[in-house]
């Protein structure tokens, strides 16, 4: 569904050129949540943009269904970190969903009810003629994941995408990701500087290394679903995996990459008991 190919990019040239991916190639099949994980300033919104088509890499390639994207292709949508700047507060709840639907030929009737489908999977029937600002932080990215579903997407690219709510919230809204993922049969790429949200997540987990970006690892995730908050942390091979992943990108962090910033702590700690809260304060702090 989705392939990248020796993709590269480079900011600026001559002394100020940054490096941002070295060489990155990985594939995700049809119906696949892959994860890609890696330290912030790593390249992971570098990557995003370039696979989205809002960016052209410096070398190599990105194809979506065998096409390869030179623009925003038709058959992706993008959720981002900060939903407060990619929701327009003008604009209602239904609406906000509506808007990319213009893309689409679809008549008034039919618009409505993939809009009212869309809030109300995310659970905000009620809140559909309210204004974001009206909303929580929760709330306000429901209607995000709400706008990216509606169009009914082939690939959902998610950037970091709980990175600005509480622990309670995050742990919500993953888990209301992982449930409409299948009701929408949407590939999902999410990317994460949080290690245990990738390992919770994903089928496979992509591992970066610092700036320049590059495949570290491909891990698979072979933990059951339906996945749950408590069970899922609890067994012994999720401690096992997260445990992996922190090594691997602790073993890789380049010069470039910010050596806080990845979530490491929580993976760091013994068993399943890491907590959110920790984990919170990390994000926010
Ligand atoms: P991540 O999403 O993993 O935090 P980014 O893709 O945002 O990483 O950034 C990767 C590197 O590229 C960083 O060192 C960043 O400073 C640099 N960078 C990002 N955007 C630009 C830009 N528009 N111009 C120059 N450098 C950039």
């Amino acid at each position: 569904m989705l392939k990248v190919t020796n993709l590269r990019k480079v900011y600026g040239s001559g002394e100020t050129a940054t490096e941002a991916i070295a060489d990155l190639s990985f594939e995700i099949e049809k119906g696949e949540f892959v994860c890609i994980v890696g330290p912030s300033g790593a390249g992971k919104t570098t990557l995003l943009k370039t696979m989205s088509g809002l960016m052209a890499p410096t070398s190599g390639e990105v194809e979506i269904a065998g096409e390869k994207v030179v623009g925003p292709p038709e058959q992706m949508a993008l959720v981002f970190q900060d939903y407060s700047r990619s929701l327009y507060p003008w604009m209602k709840v239904g609406e906000n969903v509506a808007f990319p639907l213009r893309r689409k030929k679809m008549g008034k009737a039919e618009r409505k009810e993939v809009v009212e489908h869309a809030v109300e999977s995310v659970g905000l029937g009620a809140s559909i003629d309210k204004y974001p600002w009206q909303l929580s932080g929760g709330m306000q990215q429901r209607v995000a994941i709400a706008r990216g579903l509606a169009y009914q997407p082939e690939v959902l690219l998610m950037d970091e995408p709980f990175a600005s709510v509480d622990a309670q919230t995050r742990a919500d809204l993953e888990d209301l990701v992982l449930n409409v993922r299948h009701e929408y049969g949407v590939t999902v790429l999410f990317v994460t500087h949080d290690i245990d949200e990738s390992v919770y997540m994903g089928d496979r987990v992509v591992i970066l290394t610092g700036r320049p970006a590059t495949v570290k690892e491909v891990l698979e995730v072979d933990l059951p679903r339906p996945r749950d908050q408590v069970e899922t942390k609890e067994l012994p091979d999720f401690a096992h995996l997260r445990a992996h992943v922190y090594r691997a990108i602790k073993g890789s962090q380049g010069a470039g990459a910010d050596n806080e910033s990845v979530d490491t702590d929580a993976a760091a700690a013994t068993g399943a008991g890491a907590r959110r809260e920790d984990r919170a304060e990390q994000v926010a702090g």
